[in-house]
């Protein structure tokens, strides 16, 4: 049977699989969802035999169901293979007592990866099937890691130019040489003054403007989006949660039907959907707990009911989730007002206008296996370097968030359901903070210096991602304000 999608503000409907990842954003500025969230046809004894890529085909075919057969596995092919450094593409590490997700074995070390190297794939097959002429012009937005995963994963692929907007003062010293130095005719990047809300937003802006729309399609252009809000990222991060549980179950961690609880460090609330997705499709996953930086409002949301951005915007260490307007929470929102598009539409509507909105306690009760949890600096560093001194595991920033929320949860409940902690980064990505954790002192080295010092200090091989950037030229040096976006995409585009 055909799974067929719609926005989650209403006004687009009966949208195939291919299609919605094509268009990204729907026009109404709704996220498309599917109708009903498929339950997996195989149980999770079966899966747990299976490879990766074999997973990934199980899941995604209940999803992407006007793909065919082929060109699925053909997709998953091209994506999950030795740009990964591992076969198992995503393995387990337990150190104590938790499983660390490592989500990080792609080409750009982060778990971007995990999705961004199989939608330039998903997005040609799509306009092969859409018969669509244009050239596709990928527009995002990042805090950090998205916009490299992104701009690998399109670098040259044909029929497509890939641009991002990055906030200048906001990535990782190691997430900006990573991005400017971005090699493949069809790649662009702008550093933006201001942060990452102001670059999502701005992409947003650009994607809800229908004169712009005109004049690129004019010109032989169409927009779409590698942001997560295309659910061509959100289906195939689903995919590690199944595996993950069935590499516990095959390695007998866990009993058949056991239930487990996973921690998510998370910014724009993809991540943790997915694995809320995993558990709507059968998972035996318990609580959800969403990890947050000092930038909370996700944390005080599942406490209060109450979603309200009107806060100050804190740069942490963990910049990646420096986010206070999380897009794909919307979907969460419709899901739990039974899909009613205009309910949602409305708070939508209130957020733009006021910052904020409020859910009501039937909503709230929807989301009760979500819990909040956030992790200040000093903590997050003290988990980190806690970790690594009892198990020799080193985690990075994102992580120790996480695994900062996990004790913290686990202090309070005295919950021993075993538990998932997705890793999210390489700890060299960023190295400054980390080995600022490990040694009690900031270092004021250069960042080259530093990454040679962790390594020492960790007894860890430096990536090749890493050592690729140390000595590349940088290739791209535009700027631009945050009011000024729509006038960079027409320079680059020019
Ligand atoms: C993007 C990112 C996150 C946040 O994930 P969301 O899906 O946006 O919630 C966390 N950690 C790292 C390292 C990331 O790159």
């Amino acid at each position: 049977m055909e799974l067929s999608y719609q926005s989650t503000r209403g006004r687009e409907a009966n949208v195939t699989a291919s299609q919605a990842i094509l268009k990204g954003l729907a026009a109404d500025g709704g996220l498309f969802m599917p109708c009903f969230i498929p339950r997996l046809d195989k149980t999770m004894k079966e899966l747990s035999t299976l490879t990766y890529q074999e997973t990934a085909y199980e899941v995604m075919k209940l999803f992407l169901t006007d793909y065919t057969e082929e060109e699925l596995k053909n997709c998953i092919n091209c994506a999950y293979d030795s740009k990964f450094d591992t076969e198992e593409i995503a393995p387990i590490s337990k150190a104590d007592g938790a499983y660390y997700l490592e989500l990080y074995h792609g080409s750009t070390i982060a778990f971007k990866d995990m999705a961004l190297s199989i939608l330039p794939h998903l997005m040609t097959v799509a306009a092969k099937k859409n018969q669509v002429k244009n050239k596709i012009v990928i527009l995002t937005a990042t805090s950090g890691d998205t916009g490299k995963a992104a701009m690998a994963g399109f670098a040259d692929v044909e029929g497509t130019e890939i641009i991002v907007f990055y906030p200048k003062n906001g990535v990782s010293r190691v997430q900006e040489l990573q991005m400017v130095t971005q090699k493949g005719k069809n790649t662009h990047v702008a550093a933006i003054h201001g942060n990452f809300d102001d670059a999502q937003t701005g992409v947003k802006k650009i994607f809800g403007d229908r004169d712009f729309a005109a004049l690129l399609k004019k010109n032989g252009y169409q927009l779409s989006s590698a942001n997560s809000i295309n659910i061509g990222r959100l289906v195939p991060q689903v995919v590690y949660y199944v595996y993950a549980y069935g590499k516990l179950l095959s390695g007998e961690e866990i009993s058949e039907g056991e239930r487990i609880n996973v921690v998510v460090p998370t910014g724009n609330f993809g991540n943790i959907l997915a694995a809320y997705l995993a558990k709507q499709m059968g998972v035996p996953i318990d609580k959800l707990i969403c990890a947050s930086n000092e930038n909370k409002v996700l944390y005080d949301f599942f406490q209060s009911g109450i979603y309200d951005r009107n806060r100050e915007f804190i740069l942490t260490s963990s910049p990646s989730m420096d986010i206070l307007i999380s897009s794909n929470l919307e979907r969460l929102i419709y899901l739990s007002t039974g899909c009613d598009a205009k309910k949602n539409a409305d708070l939508m509507k209130e957020l733009g206008e006021t910052g904020s909105y409020t859910v009501t306690p039937d909503m709230k009760k929807f989301m009760v296996d979500f819990i909040g949890g956030y992790a200040g600096e000093a903590e997050n560093q003290r988990t980190i370097k806690e970790l690594f001194d009892r198990t020799g595991y080193l985690i990075d920033t994102h992580t120790g968030v996480a695994a900062s929320v996990y004790h913290q949860y686990k202090e309070r409940t005295k919950d021993e359901t075993r538990t998932v902690i997705a890793s999210t980064a390489s700890p060299y990505k960023f190295s400054g903070n980390v080995l600022e954790a490990l040694e009690g002192k900031k270092s004021l080295e250069d960042e080259f210096k530093i990454i040679d010092r962790l390594s020492e200090v960790s007894g860890t091989d430096i990536p090749q991602a890493v050592e690729e950037i140390r000595t590349a030229p940088v290739l791209h040096q535009t700027e631009c304000g945050r009011d000024s976006m729509k006038e960079a995409v027409m320079g680059f585009l020019a």
